[in-house]
């Protein structure tokens, strides 16, 4: 008997097991059975013409197809599908043929199955990467928008609330120039302690508002000529009250280039520096070492600032520079700007990225990871491109290029340890 048939002769059984078993384990399409006749009509013919292709048409079709929870769970259902039409066609050829007649059947089908098996596997694989690929597209975006309403937020929330702080900022200031000029200053410290507490918290709302300029590409640089040891004297002159309170020692050591008159927009890099500089005073215990250092590279300037404190865990490193990183670790958080550990809102390395990356640099930290104990150090590491060229040539004519001469350089340094 020829192999179609055999076909014939298992035909119908062969279509009602397929489907049934099917039914079992698989959504079932409300036309299945069609389907199920429509594809062993073309089995059918591959047999006859030796050709699998006849095939390939309705099982790319099938593997198009597949609905959301089986591409949500990651199911083959056609390669599930072709492996139970094999086991039918086994069994059924085993109860309705001869033993010779199954061998021959197998024989000629074999090739089919195999040829559509590879097809099936292949046509689900991409069927599934172009969903997997759609979904990380879709999170993507998910991210982003959120990322967007967190901004917003924050921009909302800072605004809103520079407006009454400043109402108390002011009433306050009143009241301790009305209670001096009665002679009461019996409530002067508590005045002086809301006037820091407000102070802080305008601190912070700034902050706020620094994170949404840099997250929605807003800050816009005014450069002018400074030398890096000018902005860091400023620094330590800013600073040095609360590392003698902490007992601590700050170098700042000479290296090439913190000499060279470079264009940056010194308000944004000395608020850039400053918070660098507060977490190491604030990341140091009482006694500890900072020591600020650098170097030239080709077209930039390395400014390195190295401390002794509790250092930094390597999984955080990087996270450290996103904002609200501190979040995670609410028992921190206190009103203390440099008190040791006082972590605040966690705005302040974000804020230094966005400032040192708007001037086309970078920053990075190396620490052996943490440890309150040993106290292995942190090493925050920024890069500056060297800009000797104005932006605009009115400044430079207003203010023209100069290397400062010696005597300026050694008052640019000032003391060099405290
Ligand atoms: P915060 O307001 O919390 O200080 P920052 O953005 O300035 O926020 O810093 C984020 C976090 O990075 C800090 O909470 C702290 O855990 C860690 N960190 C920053 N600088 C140091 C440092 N020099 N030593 C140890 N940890 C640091």
């Amino acid at each position: 008997m020829s192999t179609q048939a055999l076909l014939e002769k298992i035909r119908s059984i062969w279509i009602y097991r397929v489907a049934h078993s099917m039914a079992r384990g698989m959504d079932v399409r409300a036309n299945f059975v069609k389907e199920l006749e429509q594809f062993f009509s073309l089995l059918e013919q591959a047999v006859a013409t030796g050709d699998p292709a006849w095939l390939d048409s309705i099982l790319s079709e099938w593997a198009a197809s597949p609905t959301q929870s089986d591409l949500e769970q990651g199911k083959n259902t056609v390669t599930a599908l072709l492996s139970k039409m094999i086991i039918v066609t086994n069994e059924v050829a085993r109860e309705t043929l001869t033993e010779g007649e199954t061998l021959n059947l197998l024989i000629d089908l074999i090739p089919i199955y195999t040829h559509l098996l590879d097809k099936a596997t292949r046509l689900e694989m991409e069927t599934r990467i172009t969903y997997i690929s759609k979904e990380l597209v879709r999170v993507q975006q998910q991210l982003e928008q959120l990322d967007r309403t967190k901004s917003n937020f924050i921009s909302v929330a800072a605004h809103e609330l520079k407006t009454p702080l400043t109402l108390i900022d002011g009433y306050t200031t009143m009241m301790r120039d009305m209670l001096d000029n009665a002679g009461q200053n019996q409530f002067n410290d508590l005045l002086v302690g809301m006037n820091k507490g407000v102070r802080r918290l305008h601190e912070i709302i700034d902050d706020m508002i620094d994170v949404s300029v840099i997250d929605n590409d807003l800050l816009s640089l005014t450069l002018q000529q400074t030398t890096v040891t000018h902005i860091l004297n400023l620094l330590k002159e800013e600073l040095i009250d609360a590392v003698l309170e902490r007992k601590q020692k700050l170098e700042i050591k000479r290296f090439s280039g913190a000499d060279t008159w470079i264009f940056v927009d010194t308000e944004r890099f000395y608020q850039a520096l400053r918070n660098v500089l507060t977490n190491a005073i604030k990341y140091t215990p009482d006694k500890g070492k900072i020591i600020i250092d650098g170097r030239t590279l080709p077209g930039f300037i390395e400014i390195t600032v190295k401390d002794s404190g509790i250092g930094i865990a390597p999984e955080h490193q990087t996270a450290i520079f996103e904002k609200f990183a501190q979040l995670g670790r609410p028992n921190l958080h206190s009103t203390g700007k440099t008190k040791f550990k006082g972590g605040g809102p966690g705005l302040g390395l974000p804020i230094t990225r966005g400032i040192i990356e708007a001037h086309g640099g970078t920053i990075w930290v190396e620490s052996e990871g943490y440890d309150e104990q040993k106290s292995p150090g942190s090493t925050f590491h920024i890069l500056l491109p060297i800009r000797t060229e104005s932006p605009d040539p009115k400044i430079e004519k207003l203010f023209p290029l100069e290397a400062p001469d010696e005597q300026e350089k050694e008052e640019l340094h000032g003391q060099e340890n405290t």
